[in-house]
């Protein structure tokens, strides 16, 4: 790990202890829906954009201490905390589109990214392109005088893509064009988008940051001034999050670069140990010398992250009987947890959608989606081993 990643895990320690005056050493949980108004020049104070002490649609203490901490971590003035990753990715959208504005996206996102940008928004009269996030080029031709916005995501399921984000936002800033990126996968430990000049970050705090399998929440993160009308609009959206779930996710923070660290060498020891099996026939992880978009991930991130997708030769069936055979990951769809979760995407959409759709969006028949939990890495390969023998 880089020194930068060991601030970072002291940040996430150490960082909002003066966030309060109360001597507990972990923060209080702030369950109230409201709070006294002790006159006019109070009521001035409390009702202003983003503070906490108010009425909880508007924020609370838990979710700011959680919002700062992130905001700091991905080099930003501000951040707010939504009910989910969904919530934080459609408000922001319809804070700062409007009907003829157009959207450039990727083709592969977060699939209710993609429901967002391809169906949601042209429903409202925002125009959207979805490019292949491996050409900047792509990027640079689906500009048009009306973009207002490029939504990124890397690295993006289900072939491990990644997005060169110095170059798009780039592209975007010298044209006034707003940059969106969700890095829920790769976590602030492992990028940091605003470093590479993007304006916005989004994370579902659900996966990682959460990273205990029991919370929904959202993050987005940018300057004071993005965020203040991304606020405005969550207001009428009522999308803000819950307390609880920003005492949980600040409890997961603590520990975040420590998962991270185990998350990343667990993926990076599988992906090179299916590298070589002779039961699968591809990998895909952003880590591996072999990906084609390594030099970039290796420029850009600090750490590969714990998911990988990789195809096993006996198609169909054989997911089936090695997702049957495994004894330590879940099978299951969310991730980002201390225990590992595969998938086999083609054995569950298979009957909503037809063996050319699906190769469409990239997935093969014996393809397994596994984002590796924090297991002890040996057993984690040697249950991986067994369950292909
Ligand atoms: C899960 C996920 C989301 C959506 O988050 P929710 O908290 O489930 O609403 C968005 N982007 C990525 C990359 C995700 O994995």
């Amino acid at each position: 790990m880089e020194t930068s990643d060991r601030a970072l895990a002291m940040h996430f320690l150490c960082g909002d202890r003066d966030y309060d005056d109360d001597t507990a050493l972990t923060p209080a949980l702030s369950q109230s829906l409201n709070y006294r108004i002790l006159g006019p020049d109070h009521y001035e104070e409390i009702s202003a954009p983003m503070t906490p002490n108010f009425y909880a649609r508007r924020g609370n203490p838990n979710s700011q201490r959680l919002a700062r901490l992130l905001a700091a971590a991905e080099g930003v003035e501000e951040g707010m905390i939504f009910a989910s990753g969904m919530a934080a990715i459609s408000t922001t959208m319809m804070a700062l589109l409007q009907a003829g504005d157009h959207v450039v996206a990727q083709t592969d996102h977060y699939i209710g990214t993609n429901e967002m940008t391809n169906t949601v928004l042209p429903s409202y009269g925002v125009e959207s392109t979805v490019v292949d996030q491996t050409s900047v080029e792509a990027f640079e031709r689906a500009i048009r005088p009306n973009t207002k916005l490029i939504m990124l995501e890397t690295p993006a399921n289900p072939l491990m893509t990644v997005t060169d984000l110095s170059a798009v936002a780039a592209l975007a800033r010298d044209r006034g064009i707003l940059t969106f990126c969700d890095n829920t996968f790769a976590t602030p430990i492992n990028q940091r988008p605003a470093s590479h000049g993007v304006d916005i970050v989004m994370h579902s705090i659900s996966k990682y940051i959460g990273g205990h399998h029991d919370l929904l929440g959202g993050a987005v993160l940018s300057s004071r001034e993005i965020m203040e009308r991304i606020w405005d609009r969550s207001m009428v959206l009522g999308s803000a999050g819950a307390p609880f779930n920003s005492w949980l996710a600040l409890r997961g923070l603590r520990t975040l670069e420590l998962r991270i660290e185990r998350h990343n060498a667990n993926a990076l020891a599988l992906a090179e140990m299916l590298d070589t099996h002779s039961a699968v026939s591809r990998v895909f992880y952003p880590g591996l010398a072999t990906h084609p978009q390594h030099e970039l991930a290796r420029r850009q991130m600090s750490g590969f992250g714990g998911l990988l997708t990789f195809e096993l030769k006996g198609g169909l069936e054989a997911g089936r009987r090695f997702i049957e055979r495994l004894t330590v990951p879940d099978n299951a769809s969310s991730l980002g947890g201390v225990n590992s979760v595969v998938m086999q995407p083609a054995a569950l959409f298979g009957n909503r959608l037809s063996e050319d759709d699906l190769r469409k969006q990239g997935i093969a028949p014996g393809m397994i989606r596994f984002a590796t939990g924090i297991e002890p890495t040996g057993a984690l390969l040697e249950d991986v081993g067994q369950a292909l023998s």
